[in-house]
């Protein structure tokens, strides 16, 4: 027998590939070795890497242990959390975690996107109102899509929407999470957390606050912004991710006993999904720990990013975030310049829609600890040389 030709029977999904296509917005995988902050192609080409989330030069310079596992290496945890994957490096991940947000328990995910997503759709039952910012990540998003609670979206860190939906709809639910980013994903910017904050204390809402780009980046001991603003006891339910500046892989959940105890029991995309690799498990008990103690690389990430924005003629407002977005428009343009770029040796990637809003297309350049001073001004040079 002949093999199903794609063509033949998918030639409708081809037809959309072909559509992506001349709308500029096709992608593909394409190999690449992460080397430090290089980024070394298959053709040779090295380029210094402002696409990474590795934000505190963990991941590509990873604190290991020749002593875990007994000294044996363990790749695979072979099993979900609740049928044998979850091992005493688990437990202590947990219980740092925890340690680290300040908060009774915590509990870890295959990512951040089954944490956030699964997260959302379990504690968000029949009867309850989510109210989601228009700007949140697709996790965040999905778990709204998958829970049965009703979805308001509201405007990009609107709170005088969030008060007036509550003023006149609380009534009306048994139970309303307010779920949003702390620091944006594709725009670097903050949510209003304290002000979402005393808005939902007032109508007897929960916050759920996906730390993804502050949790090792903000906040003295690093734990994300929710600690910078001093508000952690304030939230109920914070998710975070391993795989940015952690440096290693996974997602979590940080609150409450009883939440996490439920999510134990109900979360699917944490009970039917294998557990975490020790080896994972063992990076980021290495990295919080390091996160904890030292405010060194955070303190050498601020810099670099308040020299991004010196050398930029931008304002050097705090919390400073890695993220910077620099809205291009239009996909074709977008890409065009970030080829440009890697002509002079950079990788600055192009964001395009669906990720970002039609129109709002970018280069996203993400600093990190590992970049030197003379990387940082001579992508600006070449920044400014493109006119972006
Ligand atoms: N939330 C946000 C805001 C993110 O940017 C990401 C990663 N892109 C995630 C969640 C998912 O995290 P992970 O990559 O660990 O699945």
């Amino acid at each position: 027998m002949s093999p199903i030709r794609s063509t033949d029977r998918f030639a409708d999904l081809a037809e959309q590939l072909q559509s992506l296509r001349n709308e500029n917005r096709y992608r593909e995988l394409v190999p690449r070795r992460v080397c430090g902050t290089r980024l070394v192609g298959t053709d040779g080409q090295s380029l210094i890497n402002f696409g990474s989330n590795d934000y505190l030069g963990f991941a590509s310079n990873p604190l290991l242990s020749n002593t875990a596992f007994g000294g044996n290496p363990v790749a695979g945890a072979t099993a979900s959390a609740l049928v044998c994957g979850w091992s005493e490096a688990h437990e202590q991940l947990a219980t740092t975690i925890a340690d680290f947000e300040s908060t009774e328990r915590a509990v870890l995910f295959p990512s951040g996107y089954a944490a956030c997503s699964g997260t959302i759709a379990t504690l968000a039952r029949e009867g309850d109102l989510i109210l989601s910012d228009a700007l949140n990540h697709a996790s965040l998003i999905d778990g709204c899509r998958l829970s049965r609670a009703r979805r308001i979206v509201f405007p990009h860190g609107d709170v005088d929407f969030i008060e007036q939906t509550l003023r006149e709809q609380r009534s009306h639910y048994a139970r309303v999470w307010i779920v949003t980013e702390s620091v944006f994903s594709m725009d670097g910017d903050i949510a209003p957390l304290t002000q979402i904050c005393e808005c939902a204390e007032r109508f007897d809402a929960e916050l759920v606050v996906d730390e993804a780009h502050a949790t090792g980046v903000l906040g003295a001991t690093g734990s994300g912004l929710c600690e910078a603003l001093g508000i952690r006891h304030r939230v109920a339910v914070r998710v975070g991710t391993l795989s940015k500046a952690i440096g290693a892989q996974g997602g979590f959940v940080a609150a409450t006993q009883v939440i996490v105890e439920y999510l134990i029991n109900h979360c699917r995309s944490l009970i039917f999904s294998t557990s975490l690799s020790p080896f994972v498990v063992d990076c980021a008990i290495r990295h919080i720990e390091h996160i904890r103690r030292h405010a060194t690389r955070r303190e050498s990430l601020a810099r670099r990013i308040a020299q991004f924005h010196e050398l930029r003629g931008q304002p050097v407002v705090g919390p400073l975030t890695p993220i910077v977005p620099i809205v291009i428009g239009e996909c074709g343009l977008a890409l065009n310049h970030s080829r440009k770029l890697r002509e002079e040796g950079f990788f600055v990637p192009a964001i395009r829609p669906p990720t970002v809003p039609p129109g709002t297309s970018r280069l996203r350049v993400s600093l990190s600890v590992s970049h030197t001073e003379d990387e940082v001004q001579s992508l600006v040079n070449s920044l400014n040389s493109l006119h972006c």
